[in-house]
């Protein structure tokens, strides 16, 4: 009796292509987002220990409402030095 074949998916040029440029993007994204002493990147993570947002993995809308919820943050900290 012999084993099944396991067959891989292979994935379409495309999606490769897609995923490559998203890694890109969120590399850019865990460098540059401003917590520059938070970030952790051993063994290819991106993570942030400030915002606790890990950008290899967290779905883009979890990053972008954490973005919006400290933009908001910093925006009442402002408004209430000014009043
Ligand atoms: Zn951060």
């Amino acid at each position: 009796m012999s084993e099944p074949e396991i067959k891989f998916e292979e994935k379409e040029p495309e999606v490769v292509l897609i995923e490559r440029i998203c890694a890109r993007l969120r590399k850019l994204l865990w460098l540059h987002h401003g917590h520059g002493v938070y970030l952790y990147g051993d063994d290819g993570e991106m993570q942030c220990s400030s915002c606790m947002i890990d950008f290899k993995r967290d779905p883009i809308n979890k990053i972008e409402q954490e973005f919006e919820r400290q933009a908001i943050e910093v925006a009442a900290k402002y408004f209430h030095k000014i009043v």
